[in-house]
C-alpha cells in the first residue's frame, strides 16, 4: 500500500470510530515521522497531511528545513532543559510538558523570542514508571496554576501515552482518566483551554477516539516500522 492509501485508511478508521462513538466534533490526525527521512514527511504533505509530531529536538533540527511552510510541527517527546530554547525556536507546540520546571523554562525562552507557544501537559495515566508525564495530581495542578499567570505559554490541553497492552478495558480506562482530568481542570481553570486531548497511537487510536481523543498520534501505521539502528 502506498502513502496515500495508508493515510486514507487511517482517516477512514478515525471516521468510523468517531461515528461509533456518536461524536460530531473533529478528531485530528498527527503524523509521527520520527526516524523517517524528510522525504517521507514531504510525501505525506503531498497527500494532504499537515500536522506532524517528532520526539527529539536534535532530529527536528537535522531533518526539517528552518523555514518550514505548510506544516505544523509539534514536539511530543520528553524535553531536556538544555534543549528548551531550540525547541521553542523550532516547533509550533510542545505537547510533552511534564514538570513545572520545564514549563517555566519554556515561558522564559518564549518571552525572550517573543513567540507565543502552545503546550499540552503530559500525564502518565498508565502507572508505567518508564513513561514520562505527571504522575501525581498535586504537582500537575501546581503547574496548571503557574501556567494560568504566564504570558507566552498557552495551555491547550492534555496528552498521554496509553498503557502498552491489548486489554481494551485497561487501555480505555487510562484514556478515560485523561478525559476526566481535563474536565476537572477546565472546571477549576475556566480561563485556560483544555479542549485538546492528544491520545491514541497506531495500536490503540480507535479506543482513544471512543474515550474522547481530539488528536491521534500515528507513526508506524503511516510511515511503516521504525529502524533505530
Ligand atoms: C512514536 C510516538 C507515537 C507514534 O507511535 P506509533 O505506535 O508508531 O503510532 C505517538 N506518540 C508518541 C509520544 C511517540 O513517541
Amino acid at each position: 500500500m502506498d502513502m496515500k492509501n495508508r493515510l486514507q485508511r487511517i482517516l477512514d478508521e478515525i471516521e468510523h470510530a468517531r461515528n461509533e462513538a456518536g461524536r460530531t466534533d473533529p478528531v485530528h490526525l498527527m503524523a509521527v515521522s520520527k526516524t523517517h527521512p524528510y522525504e517521507a514527511v514531504e510525501e505525506a504533505m503531498r497527500c494532504g497531511q499537515t500536522l506532524f509530531g517528532e520526539n527529539r529536538v536534535q532530529e527536528i533540527q537535522q531533518k526539517f528545513p528552518f523555514d518550514r511552510v505548510g506544516s505544523e510541527l509539534h514536539l511530543i517527546g520528553h524535553l531536556q532543559s538544555n534543549k528548551v530554547k531550540k525547541a521553542v525556536q523550532l516547533v509550533d507546540a510542545i505537547d510533552s510538558v511534564d514538570s513545572l520546571k520545564l514549563l517555566r523554562l519554556i515561558e522564559t525562552e518564549a518571552s525572550k523570542l517573543g513567540k507565543r507557544i502552545d503546550i499540552l501537559f503530559e500525564v502518565n495515566t498508565s502507572a508505567e514508571s518508564a513513561k514520562s508525564g505527571f504522575t501525581d495530581e498535586l504537582s500537575y495542578f501546581e503547574a496548571v496554576e503557574a501556567a494560568a499567570s504566564m504570558q507566552w505559554v498557552r495551555v491547550c490541553g492534555l496528552m498521554t501515552i496509553g498503557p502498552l497492552s491489548d486489554d481494551e478495558k485497561r487501555v480505555r480506562s487510562a484514556f478515560a482518566s485523561l478525559r476526566e482530568l481535563g474536565q476537572r481542570s477546565a472546571d477549576r481553570y475556566p480561563d485556560l483551554s483544555f479542549a485538546t486531548l492528544s491520545m491514541g497511537m497506531s495500536q490503540d487510536f480507535p479506543w482513544a477516539i471512543k474515550e474522547g481523543s481530539t488528536v491521534v498520534r500515528v507513526g508506524t501505521a503511516i510511515f511503516g516500522a521504525r529502524d533505530y539502528r
